[in-house]
């Protein structure tokens, strides 16, 4: 099982896709559910009882997360002190990366690093020279020996031309991200009607992913190399192993928990404080044997639901925009599916022609990609 650790409930920057939305996010009543808004600000629980959690699960994972994981490092590093987890990955913005020394940083298995493209772009989004700073740190933590996967973990909206940012992060004098994810902000506030999504997306963003799918096979093609666009990814493995029922692929709620500072789990961070998703505290729950929660409709009728999952248990539950306005959304996940089954074909003959192998579509699931954007 993998567990998101949220270590602090604190962020460290103001991003316009988060920040930004929550000061125009003015719903008070959250839809009817009750939220406990007064969660500790880092972690209020004996740390023993997190490994007393983990150590019934011999698979268990944890990921740091956040608020911004590292501002608290001495958490981190007690953690992986104590804890007796399988592996450890971070989910971060990068900002503190140099603080946590490196005999800590190349234990981890993964570094997922909040990053939306250039630095025109990520700094657009995220401050002005974040990007340096972060890129600055992810070259210390390499020359210090980290060998692990560093995702570049793009949040993406209006501003962003996907096919542009993803062939820069692919592709670029700064640092040798080793993949590249992608999430849209759509769906988790209430701001529909102040966004341009729906010209966006169909003009920008579809368009531009059927072109990245092209470019991505091309270089199967032409180099042998399946690059590691994780949503892509994942999407071909299952059309590769005929795999066409899959539960929501970021595993929330049934392979994929949160752990909350005050030691209750949920079925994925961002539904901290939802006390009707509660299920159960990290003192007496059993983490082979967690409640399953999946999502409901419109998904379970959906006929793409088998490949897409559901996209987001948050969204489903939440519906933070109108059922017309989230059918947008699922006309991203179709259309990049429908991209990526007709170049299914070509993948197979170079798979046929030993140009690139099954094996090359591999990847560590669960830990922070969600796959459907
Ligand atoms: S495409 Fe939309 S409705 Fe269909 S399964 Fe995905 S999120 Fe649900
Ligand atoms: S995709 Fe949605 S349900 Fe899954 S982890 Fe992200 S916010 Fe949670």
């Amino acid at each position: 099982m993998l567990f998101h650790v949220i270590l602090t409930t604190e962020y460290n920057l103001k991003c316009k896709y988060c920040f930004g939305e929550a000061l125009e996010d003015f719903d008070s009543v959250f839809y009817g559910f009750d939220v406990d808004y007064s969660l500790p600000k880092r972690i209020g629980y004996d740390v023993g009882l997190l490994d007393k959690f983990c150590g019934q699960d011999s698979d268990c994972v944890l990921v740091f997360y956040g608020g911004e994981p590292l501002l608290c490092l001495d958490d981190v590093k007690r953690i992986m002190d104590t804890v007796r987890a399988r592996r450890f990955v971070v989910q971060t913005n990068g900002l503190h990366l140099d603080g946590l020394e490196s005999t800590y940083v190349n234990r981890l298995s993964v570094i997922l690093v909040s990053v939306d493209g250039d630095e025109g772009l990520t700094d657009f989004y995220r401050g002005r020279g974040v990007f340096r700073k972060v890129v600055d740190n992810l070259r210390v933590v390499r020359r210090n020996g980290f060998s692990g996967e560093v995702i570049a973990r793009m949040t993406v909206m209006e501003e962003t031309d996907i096919y542009k940012q993803v062939l820069w992060l692919l592709n670029n004098e700064e640092f040798a991200f080793s993949a590249v994810h992608w999430q849209l902000n759509a769906g988790f506030w209430s701001d529909f009607e102040r966004r341009k999504f729906k010209e966006w997306s169909e003009k920008s963003y579809n368009p531009g992913i059927r072109r990245l799918v092209r470019f991505w096979v091309d270089q199967m093609e032409k180099r042998g190399a399946v690059l590691r666009l994780y949503p892509f990814l994942g999407v071909a493995q299952s059309l590769l192993f005929g795999e066409e029922k899959s539960l929501l692929r970021c595993g929330a709620g049934w392979i994929n928990y949160a752990i909350q500072t005050d030691g209750y789990i949920v079925p994925c961070p961002s539904m901290w404080g939802m006390r009707d998703f509660y299920l159960g505290h990290i003192s007496t729950a059993d983490p082979l044997r967690l409640k399953k929660v999946y999502v409901g409709e419109p998904c379970t009728n959906c006929k793409i639901f088998g490949l897409c999952g559901g996209r987001c248990l948050y969204a489903n539950v939440t519906r933070r925009w109108s059922p017309e306005a989230y059918k947008l959304v699922c006309r991203t996940v179709e259309n990049m599916i429908d991209a990526i089954k007709a170049e299914t074909p070509r993948i197979r003959q170079l798979i046929k022609n030993g140009k690139i192998k099954m094996e090359d579509f591999e990847f560590m699931k669960y830990v922070g990609c969600e796959i459907i954007p």
